[in-house]
């Protein structure tokens, strides 16, 4: 064999097994099509997240005399904004590609294609299809945006997650499809440098899948922000008008045209599978992607899946933590992933973050529930940040205390959330939270504060 493990794919997930295996101290290949560090590096969390921090600044800056604060002449120059966006990723790569080389991974560029189940090829652009062996094989291949099934999808100014990080200048008006978190994400942050953003949603609520009460609430904040949020609404056709895109959408009752600048499809991203060898390799896969279980291992002995490709939680951090266990058990280990306590963020204003079970999810399975919240109104650290926007909720079993989920939406959620991602995790009680002490003043003390609330709780 050429190699004791062969990883097809360099996003988190793929590099992050990668490493893992070479520690483990074996012969490890990491094959890559285009870029080493993936959707998460090029196209999705960072240039997402640095974007927002910008705009977010700005908006800032917005409030200064709040804080008895004064500037005069303010602008952005978004091709600047850009320009750190792309300076940011290039760091982050070359850090990657250290610590991938620096573990003795070797790196291949080019498109793999599975022949047999510990036989694959490579395509590159600069030599022959060649032919290689490995002991086990990681597929970590990702997944790519799904788009419109309406006529007009194809139209010029009709963008993917992947296009719209590519404009040079802020739209006048953007109708983005879609509100779940790439969709909100991006409507936050073109919104904040002075975009006109209408969501557009087909199920009842923003973030589908969220619990409602934070759904409620962050609708509510946007709105109130300004964004046009439209929900129960389906996007019937596209077409370019005189000036502008049309945007005929249909809530059930009435059907409208919206025109925007822009639209950016944000549907959500489908498995990565196509033209991968699957077949070939006997390896199993639908629609929703790759089938693997708990320890990552798909039907086919030695051939394990990970991260985006699987379907299973379509998240950085769910496919690097599949990563690290897929490398474990590729070399003889039995590490299993629990996918029912990864959290989830949004960076939307204020941020939304989640852990475990809603309240409706919970009351469905059956289990005797108490709920807690608590608004960041009354926390002292919000209050002098000028971020009281918000709250927390959380979710225990009224039985035996055990906490189930947790949901926040308010200033830093997807930092706090590790607090809760610790309990749901390791099945602490809501009185282990209780009686661990939250420095003061922090906005932590509202998730104390939310734990109080069980000593009067209400139980469903
Ligand atoms: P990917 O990152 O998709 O990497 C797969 C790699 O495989 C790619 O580099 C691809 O080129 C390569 N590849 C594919 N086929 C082959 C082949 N045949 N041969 C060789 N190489 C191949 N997640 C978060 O956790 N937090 C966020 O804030 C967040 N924000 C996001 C924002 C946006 C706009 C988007 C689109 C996604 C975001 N995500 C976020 C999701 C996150 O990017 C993905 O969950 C994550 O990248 C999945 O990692 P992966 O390793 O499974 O696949």
């Amino acid at each position: 064999m050429d190699y004791d493990v062969a990883v097809i794919g360099g996003g988190p997930g793929g590099y992050a097994a990668a490493i893992k295996a070479a520690k483990l101290g074996a012969k490890v290949l990491l094959v890559e099509k285009e870029k080493i560090g993936g959707v998460c590096l090029h196209h999705g969390c960072i240039p997402t997240k640095t974007l927002l921090d910008s705009a977010e600044k700005w908006r800032q800056l917005h409030s200064l005399s709040e804080f008895g604060l004064t500037a005069d002449n303010l602008a952005f120059d978004f091709t600047k904004v850009k320009e750190r966006m792309n300076q940011v990723i290039s760091q982050l790569e070359r850090g990657i590609l250290q610590m991938v080389k620096s573990s003795a991974v070797e790196i291949k560029y080019g498109t793999a294609v599975l022949e047999a189940p510990q036989v694959f090829k490579i395509q590159s652009s600069s030599a022959d299809m060649e032919q290689y062996t490995a002991q086990n094989i990681i597929l970590a291949t990702g997944s790519e945006p799904i788009g419109l099934p309406v006529p007009g999808s194809n139209l010029a100014g009709v963008l993917n997650s992947d296009q719209v990080l590519s404009l040079t200048e802020v739209p006048r008006s953007m109708v983005i499809v879609g509100a779940g978190a790439v969709g909100l994400e991006f409507a936050t942050a073109f919104k904040s440098f002075g975009c006109n953003v209408t969501v557009v949603e087909m199920m009842p609520q923003i973030l589908p899948g969220a619990d409602s009460d934070i759904v409620k609430r962050l609708g509510f904040l946007m709105r109130k922000q300004g964004f046009k949020i439209l929900t129960n609404t389906k996007v019937i056709r596209l077409a370019q008008g005189d000036d502008a895109l049309e945007i005929e959408v249909d809530n059930g009752k009435n059907a409208q045209v919206l025109t925007a600048e822009k639209v950016l499809v944000a549907i959500g991203r489908k498995p990565l599978t196509e033209g991968l060898g699957l077949e070939r390799a006997g390896v199993k896969y639908s629609a929703k992607g790759i089938e693997v279980d708990a320890k990552l291992t798909t039907n086919v002995k030695g051939i394990y899946a990970i991260g985006d490709v699987t379907g299973k939680s379509m998240l950085a951090h769910a496919a690097s933590t599949a990563g690290i266990a897929a490398a474990e058990n590729a070399l003889g280990g039995q590490a299993a992933v629990d996918f029912s306590a990864v959290p989830a963020c949004v960076f939307t204003t204020p941020e939304v973050a989640m852990v475990g079970l809603t309240e409706q999810a919970a009351a469905a399975s059956g289990r005797s529930i108490k709920i807690s919240k608590a608004n960041f109104a009354a926390n002292g650290k919000a209050v002098s940040m000028g971020q009281i926007d918000g709250l927390v909720k959380i979710i225990a079993d009224s039985g035996n205390d055990q906490i189930l989920g947790m949901h926040i939406l308010g200033p830093h959620a997807s930092d706090l959330i590790m607090e809760g991602a610790l309990a749901v995790t390791n099945g602490l009680r809501a009185k282990d939270i209780g009686r661990t002490i939250h420095p003061h003043p922090t906005i932590s003390e509202t998730i104390m504060g939310c734990i109080h609330g069980f000593e009067s709780p209400k139980v469903y």
